[in-house]
């Protein structure tokens, strides 16, 4: 059972970003209105985020990490209407099996915290510990114990940059949520409480916000909103392309093409957009769960979000050139 469940961990903890991914997104779900990373070697020796959700009480910590244990699906339906983020009920567990896990949680209304710590998969008691309310998780060593795994890590300096996207990429998306990001103890990214628009000045550049253009166009039960790059300006880049669907981060090839192609007829020119984009739609109209670690989509009506997109971006850019 324990390699039973290291495999699959494999499929979901494929790197430090996979774990930080899996442990922000419950945080998110937690209802969290801070929260705090602290990264150590890339992530390969230390993951640690802190929040200040809901917590998790005493006898629920070993569920939380037992495999297959999930607070969020109530029914089967629910897996249609995915309105939490983590939703499989196997992150956490994925990860305690590769690594030194240590969770701590206090409830707002409990009087302190509970902890448990798991080692190589394996659980140990229940003890009480010291913790504002919210919660803990600290993933140390991943892949200590699976050095053939631990083997197909790059180099710090990588891992560290895949964490960082990650971080950016949630972050974006929840400017109403603090966010801090320490690396080796030095303070990375500190981001307040914001609006968009001063989330994604703060994360994508001033001079980018400044000239960008404002996105805010539906059609039917779709909505798409955020900000494009003015036609002027001069970065070109495809790590700058933060695209939502209900709120997940993904890269999508349908809505690459339908934006560099209003890009194209409008501008002329053929360069990578820059944008921050978020697009709702009727949940069933989207498959999310194509791979645990992938961040893609499939979309059922694909060329109605193509013409979608295209023809909001090719409004919003033709507006201004006009
Ligand atoms: P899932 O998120 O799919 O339910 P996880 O393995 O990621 O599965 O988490 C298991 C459970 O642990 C969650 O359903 C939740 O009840 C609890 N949990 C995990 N992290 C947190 C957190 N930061 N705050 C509160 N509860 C948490
Ligand atoms: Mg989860």
């Amino acid at each position: 059972d324990h390699l039973v469940n290291q495999i699959a961990a494999g499929e979901v903890v494929e790197r430090p970003a996979s774990a930080l991914k899996e442990m922000l997104e419950n945080s998110l779900d937690a209802g969290a209105s801070k929260i705090t990373v602290d990264l150590a070697q890339g992530g390969i020796k230390l993951i640690r985020v802190t929040d200040n959700g809901s917590g998790i009480t005493a006898d629920d910590l070993p569920l939380a990490l037992d495999r297959h244990a999930t607070s969020k699906i109530a029914s089967l339906d629910d897996l249609e209407q995915v309105g939490t983020l983590g939703f499989r009920g196997e992150g956490l567990a994925s990860v305690a099996s590769v690594s030194r896990l240590t969770l701590t949680s206090r409830p707002a209304d409990s009087a302190h915290a509970h902890q448990i710590i798991a080692i190589d998969g394996a659980l140990h008691p229940v003890e009480p510990a010291a913790h504002a309310p919210g919660t803990s998780v600290e993933v140390v060593d991943l892949y200590f114990n699976t050095p053939a795994r631990r083997k197909f890590l790059k180099s710090e300096n990588t891992e560290y940059a895949h964490c960082e996207a990650t971080f950016e990429r949630i972050a974006l998306a929840h400017p109403q949520v603090e966010f801090l990001l320490r690396h080796n103890g030095k303070v990375i990214w500190r981001l307040p409480v914001q609006d968009l628009a001063e989330r994604v000045a703060a994360l994508l550049g001033k001079d980018f916000i400044s000239e960008a253009i404002a996105v805010e166009t539906s059609a039917g039960s779709m909505t798409l909103s955020g900000f494009v790059g003015s036609p002027t300006y001069s970065k070109a880049s495809r790590d700058a392309q933060y695209f939502y669907v209900n709120g997940r981060f993904v890269r999508d090839k349908t809505a690459q093409h339908a934006l560099r192609q209003a890009y194209r007829d409008v501008l002329h020119h053929d360069r990578h957009p820059v944008y921050a984009l978020f697009l709702s739609m009727d949940p069933a109209g989207v498959d999310v769960n194509v791979h645990p670690t992938k961040i893609e989509v499939r979309f059922r009506e694909s060329q109605a979000i193509h013409q979608f997109l295209f023809h909001s971006i090719n409004k919003a850019l033709a507006a201004t050139t006009a």
